[in-house]
């Protein structure tokens, strides 16, 4: 099966149609796995939420889709993405809120673990380190664990001796999987934060085992002025040319 995995959307819908239309001409795609942190940020929260409805897309809830339906509270949020947050929660339609709120923290697909932080803390981990890793191999329970919240995109396999490697990917770049464990990022579509504006996501060949990272343009300064015009913290439009 042939997967697009998608996370960190955060309310961009021109990333996720470039995104889409990228994925297509890449060969197309059976199934959209998402790692949450679907909404947040971005000035369309409601048609990323209907998009990914419509694409039976199998998703897990990330901290701030939980604080855009009320599951948490934005204490724990930077001023910005706490402004984003309430802007959100007036924004969706009671269907769309029903729908954040019924996602769940970790999801099984294939043989495939779905989690937006880590296994250890899904909400707010950012798996970076060995010790992060360390602690997601211990708990995973399924060859291949897909984790988001970090923006960034990676491949970090576990060692039996060593530490586990991490391994930041570029755009096009090709692995094939065999049954050594390993933790995968798709990196996010909506605001990428790694000094690379394009939309960044993760196509999984599941028969195969062959997992590739790509990047796409799509149009920023039109996502950039629907934040602006929507009175949300202009610093989120601007952040989005820079890729920060
Ligand atoms: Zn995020």
């Amino acid at each position: 099966m042939r997967v697009l995995v998608v996370s960190d959307i955060h309310s961009n819908i021109e990333a996720l149609h470039a995104v889409l239309g990228h994925a297509q001409r890449q060969g197309g795609f059976d199934a959209v796995w998402c790692t949450g942190d679907i909404v947040g940020y971005g000035a369309d929260p409601g048609a990323v939420i209907d998009a990914l409805r419509l694409l039976g897309a199998t998703c897990v809830c990330g901290n701030h889709d939980l604080a855009a339906c009320g599951r948490i509270g934005v204490n724990d949020f930077n001023p910005a993405a706490a402004d984003a947050a309430i802007w959100t929660r007036g924004a969706l339609s009671e269907a769309e809120r029903d729908h954040l709120e019924s996602l769940p923290l970790i999801a099984r697909a294939e043989d495939v673990t779905l989690v937006h932080g880590s296994l250890r803390e899904p909400e707010w981990e950012y798996l970076l380190d060995h010790e992060g890793a360390r602690a997601q191999f211990e708990r995973q329970q399924t060859p291949w664990s897909i984790v988001g919240h970090s923006h960034l995109q990676f491949i970090c396999i576990e060692h039996p001796e060593g530490p586990p490697r991490f391994h930041m990917t570029s755009d096009g770049e090709e692995i094939m999987l065999d049954d050594t464990r390993v933790i995968l990022n798709a990196g996010s579509v909506g605001q990428p934060r790694d000094g690379d504006p394009r939309a960044g996501y993760m196509l999984l060949d599941t028969g195969m085992r062959i997992v590739s990272w790509h990047r796409v343009r799509y149009d920023v300064a039109r996502t950039a002025a629907k934040i602006r015009a929507a009175g949300l913290p202009h610093i989120l439009a601007a952040r989005l040319f820079e890729g920060q």
